[in-house]
């Protein structure tokens, strides 16, 4: 849910399955709900935090409740290929080895490895840092924000559900050039943003340490060396929260990420590559999958007229391909537009019109270019996505 502007009424975009997950992690005491920005991007956004333990088991359940078979530690290797379509996937398992065969395939992996495998084209831009967030327990969430107060550094600050109470703070970010010199300083040295997010009283869920990497993630032995940088930069952050914030005296590191977290990997070329023209200008296409109104870097850039963009269908097929689509941070060359598209809740919707879209192309046997788009629309439609293709002047 997104307001950009004093006077735009503030609606939600994004539903479907997105948001079916939200409310099953709101059942499971697992996420702030949407929670109200009261400083902060212009004061009227939300915040949806989420408990990452909580959010790994109600995603695994909800995917069981479906049918769908989950292979887990499960290396994808390469592909069976005749021409541009896929017949099949190789894997290793501790099972051994194995071919999977589809009618068709999603790359969600960030990486693009199945995209690679395949042939697609691509680049890697390596234009981000790489990080490694961790949840900080043994904290005090009050204090911290009574820390930031003291130093006249509140930047963002949102409420929402915690431990089993609403309207809690959820989200602070800080103001860096207003915290005291030596904890900016060390802040600086090891990336870390000053942003936290929680459900629970006493935990910080999501502290992110930042590294550049002199190449792409997609370097097996750099990213060796940057997750060993990162792990070190995650001590020192602690050290710095016992140090110098009241209420962190025992702070320490409850969850890392279990390999390092990238905001770019592979870009694989696709039949429409979304501009930064088309996401500022609000542009829909006549075959838009989602509709989306986010942009982390707001109120800088943002959407005209506190509108939304769509993301067209053909932007997720990956060109010479026949039978694969691509989703998430995969898409977008332009950097300030994938400063919107690569964002959590947009990835989600990509996700959801890329499964439906391989689904339907299985069930029906077709190509993912051949899929009529009217009935893909339908099918999104019934599953609550909204679209604002015939809102918004198409193309
Ligand atoms: C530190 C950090 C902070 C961020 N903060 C925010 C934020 O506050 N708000 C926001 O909206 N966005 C944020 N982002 C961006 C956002 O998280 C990503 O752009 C988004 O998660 C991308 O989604 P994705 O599905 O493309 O990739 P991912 O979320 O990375 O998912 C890819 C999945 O594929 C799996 N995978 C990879 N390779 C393989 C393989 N070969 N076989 C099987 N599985 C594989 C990975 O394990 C992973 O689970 C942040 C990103 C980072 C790195």
């Amino acid at each position: 849910m997104w307001k950009a502007f004093p006077g735009v009424e503030k609606r939600q975009v994004v539903k479907g399955i997105p948001q079916e997950i939200v409310d099953r992690l709101a059942d499971a005491g697992g996420t702030s709900g949407h929670a109200e920005m009261l400083l902060g991007y212009d004061y009227d956004s939300v915040c949806t935090a989420i408990d990452t333990e909580i959010y790994k088991r109600v995603v695994f359940e909800m995917l069981d409740e479906a049918g769908v078979l989950v292979h887990v530690n499960t290396l994808l290797t390469g592909v069976v290929k005749e021409e541009g379509w896929i017949k099949g996937v190789t894997a290793e398992s501790h099972s051994g080895h194995e071919v999977i065969y589809a009618n068709a395939y999603i790359d969600t992996s960030g990486y693009g490895d199945l995209a690679a495998h395949a042939g697609a084209q691509f680049s890697e831009p390596n234009d981000y840092p790489v990080a490694n967030s961790i949840g900080v327990g043994g904290v005090d969430v009050e204090q911290y924000h009574a820390f930031l107060e003291s130093n006249g550094a509140v930047a963002h600050y949102a409420e929402g559900w915690r431990s089993g109470k609403e309207r809690q703070i959820v989200r602070l970010q800080a103001i860096s050039k207003k915290l005291p010199d030596e904890f900016r300083a060390g802040s600086r040295e090891i990336g870390m943003a000053s942003v936290i997010t929680t459900v629970h009283d006493d935990y910080f869920m999501f502290v992110k340490l930042n590294y550049k990497m002199p190449v792409s993630p997609i370097n097996r032995n750099e990213a060796a060396k940057a997750e060993l940088e990162l792990r070190k930069r995650q001590a020192k952050a602690i050290d710095l929260f016992r140090k110098y914030v009241p209420g962190c005296e025992k702070a320490f590191i409850a969850r890392s990420s279990p390999s390092l977290c990238i905001r770019r990997g592979r870009l694989v070329t696709c039949d429409y590559d979304i501009t930064i023209d088309d996401v500022l200008n609000g542009r829909h296409f006549d075959d838009d999958v989602m509709a989306y109104g986010f942009h982390d870097n707001a109120p800088r850039l943002q959407i005209k007229d506190g509108g939304t963009y769509g993301i067209p269908y053909r932007a997720l097929l990956p060109v010479g391909l026949d039978n694969l689509l691509v989703a998430g941070m995969l898409i977008t060359s332009n950097h300030d537009a994938h400063m919107s598209t690569r964002n959590t809740v947009c990835c989600m919707g990509q996700g959801q019109a890329a499964g439906t879209a391989a689904a339907l192309c299985a069930d029906r046997g077709c190509g993912v270019r051949t899929l009529p788009y009217s009935y893909l629309r339908t099918v999104l439609e019934e599953n609550d996505v909204i679209l604002e293709n015939d809102l918004v002047g198409s193309r």
